[in-house]
């Protein structure tokens, strides 16, 4: 009986221990990939396909090769979702 409830034991600890490791690991990987993103601050241009577009609101960008702006948020909202 003595033995059952120290392997018990042991499992669950072994089971909590893993799943943080993985949770911390899982947020700091978002959080890396958020921060890739708003370091750039520059996007892909949808109708000149050139790496000018600047972001000038939530979500709205605006490329300074062609002077074109487009809403280019969904990518970010999209993350934020993911991360709850
Ligand atoms: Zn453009």
């Amino acid at each position: 009986m003595m033995c059952c409830v120290e392997v018990l034991k042991m499992a669950g600890t072994k089971k909590v221990g893993k799943t943080g490791k993985y949770g911390s690991r899982y947020g700091l990987r978002i959080r890396k990939k958020i921060l890739k993103v708003e370091s750039k601050k520059t996007k892909e241009c949808p109708y000149c396909k050139r790496k000018r577009a600047k972001r000038i609101a939530a979500g709205i960008w605006e490329c300074s090769k062609c002077n074109n702006k487009f809403s280019g948020g969904s990518y970010i909202i999209k993350k934020t979702k993911g991360e709850k």
